[in-house]
């Protein structure tokens, strides 16, 4: 259990010297709970005390990084049942299933490899390929080691095949599927001796939780939880259960990311399964299917869910040219929230309209909100013209604010002199008309 701050405060030397920047140890100890400053801030902590607090400090739900050459993957590390409650860190990793006996293999996975989506400025991908051993398992690690450059994972139950595929892969941090009761002995040497991460798994909790504990005494930290279960709803009560265990009761024994096999119970209802495994809680989400049409809403789905809720997605502000603009095209005028950005630049940018958008620091906010906020106003607006000599580039100083805040457009004209200033509709669909009909 995480401790107070008055349970820490009684850890600390107690003198109120003030090298940490707080003006007491009592505040210092507050914001160390509140895990928004570092134990290493004071210098004056005994050993005994460093040793107690790093225990308490240590996530519920240990952090797990896959990598490979220059790329990585992290999940667990998070600490609440409910992202409104604080957020949820680090998002469950998208990996494809893949036969090592494919004749296309390598095909296959240069394929899925390639899929990057662009939304909202962000690039998604995959994150990482699950190598099934029905066949030669080396040789398959080698033809998809040549096409990628993402973490993997190996599905194996052939210790000595896992072994010498696992020496092909030294220096990566590789995923190894399964240890259970009557194997988990000899996999946990070969993931000691290869630094790999074990999945463990049982069609109980109270059988997963012993046999973590006894993965750990053999020297193996890293693990990831296979939960089992028959359809949706047997998973979800696991993966609940055993979150809420970690998390609520500070159960060391399941306190490991987990992973979830969406097709296992067909690829008609893969895309279900993935879905809900990305919402409640998997470290890890392997698909069966490479389809973008599937794959593209799960990555949208896993970012909103993962999105931190007190951080709004943004782009940087400046100005942006749309449809190659000539210095008589109009400029619009909007916030650095991604998605009103978006919502704006797609729609013109859809009509073949030049023009230049200036896209404000409104600190992630949408036009409203910014608006109501004091974020977007006319002083900000008046600052980004002129910060981003945008006179420079136009022959027509006109400027089209959005239709929402209509109410700041006398506050601008003050603001700029010599500028026109309109005011545009409502809804960024609206705006190729009105540029159409109003800006000529
Ligand atoms: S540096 Fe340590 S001893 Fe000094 S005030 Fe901060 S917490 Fe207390």
């Amino acid at each position: 259990m995480a401790l107070s701050g008055i349970q820490i405060y009684k850890m600390l030397p107690q003198t109120n010297c003030k090298e940490c920047g707080f003006p007491t140890c009592l505040a210092f100890a507050m914001k160390l709970a509140a895990k928004q400053v570092e134990l290493g801030s004071c210098p004056y902590v005994s050993e005994e005390s460093k040793k107690q607090l790093a225990e308490s400090a240590a996530p519920p739900i240990r952090l797990i990084t896959l990598r490979a050459n220059g790329t990585e993957i992290k999940v667990g590390n998070e600490v609440v049942m409910f992202r409104h409650e604080k957020t949820f860190y680090n998002k469950p990793g998208l990996f494809l299933r893949v036969k090592a006996s494919d004749p296309d293999l390598a095909k296959k996975v240069a394929a899925a490899d390639a899929y990057k989506v662009n939304y909202v400025g962000m690039d998604f991908t995959l994150d990482g390929y699950a190598i099934e051993a029905d066949s030669d398992l080396s040789a398959a690690v080698k033809a998809v080691r040549d096409v990628t450059k993402r973490p993997l994972m190996l599905i194996a139950n052939d210790v000595t095949l896992l072994d010498s595929s696992l020496g092909l892969l030294a220096g990566e941090g590789t995923l190894i599927y399964a240890g259970d009761s009557s194997n988990y002995e000899s996999l946990a040497d070969v993931a000691k001796k290869h630094k790999a991460t074990l999945v463990i798994k049982s069609d109980s909790l109270d059988d997963l939780a012993d046999l973590t504990q006894k993965v750990q005494a053999k020297g193996v930290e890293d693990m990831v939880l296979d939960l089992g279960g028959k359809n949706l709803g047997e998973w979800l009560t696991r993966s609940t259960q055993a979150r809420r265990l970690a998390l609520k009761s500070n159960f060391k024994p399941l306190g490991y990311p987990t992973i979830f096999f969406a097709a296992q119970n067909g690829v008609e209802k893969e895309a279900v399964y993935a879905a809900q495994a990305i919402a409640k809680y998997a470290g890890f989400v392997v698909l069966d299917t490479f389809a973008p049409e599937m794959i593209y809403p799960l990555l949208v789905l896993r970012e909103n869910i993962y999105t931190d809720p007190q951080k709004p997605i943004q782009v940087q502000p400046g100005v942006y040219e749309i449809n190659s603009p000539k210095p008589e095209s109009p400029v619009l005028v909007t916030t650095n929230f991604s998605i009103t950005y978006f919502a704006v630049a797609n729609e013109v940018e859809g009509s073949g309209l030049p023009a230049w958008l200036v896209v404000t620091d409104a600190e992630g906010m949408s036009v409203l909100t910014a608006w109501a906020a004091g974020k977007f106003d006319a002083e900000r607006i008046a600052k980004a013209i002129k910060g981003f000599n945008v006179a420079d580039k136009v022959s027509k100083k006109r400027i089209v604010l959005p239709g929402h805040v209509a109410v700041l457009s006398g506050e601008v004209e003050e603001e700029l002199p010599g500028w026109e200033v309109r005011v545009g509709p409502r809804e960024a669909v609206d705006l190729p008309a009105f540029m159409k009909q109003a800006l000529n």
